[in-house]
């Protein structure tokens, strides 16, 4: 897998506005926010997709299911907020590095 977007942001090689880090992930205001809070959910580990996950990787996805209350709490959304995973051409992935997407700020409604 080559370097993504991601990867340059993670090596400060690109500027980003970080929310969150830790040794396992970090967590970015998304360039083009689709609600008043948007930011990425990302593993260090340059995994592709959901679709290419392998059975190590299960305590980077557990690490990363426990940080998104936190840093939700940490932006203030206390009446909720949505997450997602696109996975793939069809799912609407546009960056090959997987990641969660945190939105809140917003009432969603089922698409
Ligand atoms: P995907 O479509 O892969 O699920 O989501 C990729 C997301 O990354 C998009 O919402 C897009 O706006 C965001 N994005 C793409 N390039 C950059 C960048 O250079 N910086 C930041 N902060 N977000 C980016």
């Amino acid at each position: 897998m080559t370097d993504s977007i991601f990867t340059r942001i993670m090596a400060k090689e690109i500027p980003a506005d970080f929310v969150y880090e830790d040794d396992v992930v970090i967590c970015i205001r998304d360039i083009a926010p689709k609600a008043p809070v948007h930011v990425l959910l990302i593993p260090r580990k340059p995994i592709q997709s959901l679709a290419h996950l392998s059975d190590e990787d299960s305590e980077i996805m557990a690490h990363m299911m426990m940080t998104i209350p936190k840093i939700a709490q940490q932006l203030g959304l206390k009446s909720g907020f949505r997450t997602i995973i696109n996975t793939g051409p069809d799912g609407g992935q546009e960056v090959d590095h997987i990641h969660f997407h945190i939105l809140g700020g917003r009432k969603f409604g089922f698409e």
